[in-house]
């Protein structure tokens, strides 16, 4: 299989949609981790392929939705200076901190700008020597070499001016603290493909074997999705708890090891506030004390920040597959695309827009 066609063709959804049915003859609750992979089971109505004892719930991998309201607000208080040219994805600008968001920074004369690519926010602070430029570095493990880059480019031509906010966020130990929590009910799950891509899956070994819980590597086509569900309702149903990799044509055990490197080369691992969850230890990347000059939390002495949520928002335990987005009272009421109350309301990977974007409302599993 070469072209993204054959990872949609109807017959080979069928044949293993009826594999499924075959293999199923009890309950089974799994987690899907990737909000890309929550988007593509929304928008295919993958879920409603299944048999009614199959139930998927969404996971936290939405970088945008689980980034904490007080780095938000650290965030809008930096790119309020002046001075500053703060750079950002797009999908960031429209996440509600306690008071405003970063848009609302722009709307008020701040220099808030969208960039594609993190080596975007190095040019400009080499274009704009007297200003300082300040990239939101949010994301997984899959985002992260691009912005070590980002650094060491900014390193190499001795830029002074270039700071990275970071926000980034790690699966393994995401899965860890979803397992190891009273509520929990997941019992299988679709580990993130892209995140594998980079990082491999050694790091998946020893969380199966300690919760006994299946964890199977996944693509983010419909017959990915269908093919990751299905080998872990095999391995549910054997009583077996593997890794097991159905995205092989892309991802290799070791994972990509220049990719590593350059993670390894600028950041180091370190405790994460994750939004609507609370903090998670070692679940985080900070810069290395090497790139500590580029950090803009230590540049910008923003002071202490009181962190406010809507108290209607219930997002924390969307992202850990206790409710789903139409379970929350405000959705689609309160809290729209064009009026979110919440991150996953917002970003592209957030399962909130997708229930609200693809129309699932009557999605009852
Ligand atoms: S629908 Fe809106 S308010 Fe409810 S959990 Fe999702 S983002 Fe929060």
């Amino acid at each position: 299989m070469k072209f993204v066609d054959e990872y949609r063709d109807r017959a080979t959804v069928e044949t293993l949609t009826t594999a499924i049915r075959s293999a199923v003859s009890r309950p089974w609750t799994i987690m899907e981790i990737c909000g890309g992979q929550t988007h593509a089971i929304v928008k295919h109505g993958i879920d409603r392929l299944l048999p009614e004892e199959i139930t998927l719930v969404h996971g936290p991998g939405c970088p945008v939705c689980v980034t904490s309201v007080e780095l938000i607000d650290r965030a809008v208080a930096i790119a309020a200076r002046k001075g500053v040219i703060f750079t950002s994805f797009g999908d960031m600008l429209r996440v509600p901190g306690s008071s405003r968001d970063l848009l609302g920074v722009k709307a008020t004369g701040g220099d808030v700008r969208i960039v594609y690519s993190p080596l975007d926010a190095v040019a400009l602070a080499a274009k704009n020597p007297d200003r300082s430029v300040v990239f939101f570095a949010v994301g997984f493990e899959t985002t992260a070499p691009a912005n070590a880059m980002a650094a060491v480019q900014a390193r190499k031509l001795g830029l002074t001016n270039f700071f990275l906010l970071t926000a980034h966020v790690l699966v393994p130990p995401a899965i860890a603290a979803i397992l190891g929590s009273p509520s929990n009910r997941v019992q299988a799950f679709l580990a993130a493909g892209h995140v594998c891509t980079v990082m491999g899956y050694e790091e998946y070994l020893p969380l199966a074997e300690r919760f006994r819980t299946p964890i199977v590597v996944t693509g983010f086509e419909p017959v990915d999705i269908l093919h990751g569900i299905l080998l872990a309702v095999r391995q549910l149903e054997e009583g077996r708890a593997d890794v097991e990799n159905q995205y092989a044509r892309v991802v290799r055990r070791e994972g990509n090891a220049g990719a590593r490197a350059v993670i390894a080369q600028v950041f180091e691992p370190s405790d994460r506030t994750w939004r609507g969850i609370g903090t998670i230890p070692m679940s985080g990347y900070r810069l290395r004390p090497a790139f500590a000059s580029m950090d803009a939390e230590q540049h910008f002495d923003v002071g202490h920040l009181e962190a406010r949520e809507s108290p209607l928002c219930i997002a924390g335990s969307v992202l850990q597959g206790i409710r789903k987005p139409h379970e929350c009272p405000a959705f689609g009421r309160e809290c729209t695309p064009e009026r979110p109350l919440g991150a996953p309301m917002v970003s592209s990977e957030g399962a909130c827009a997708a229930y609200y974007r693809y129309g699932a409302l009557n999605h009852g599993r």
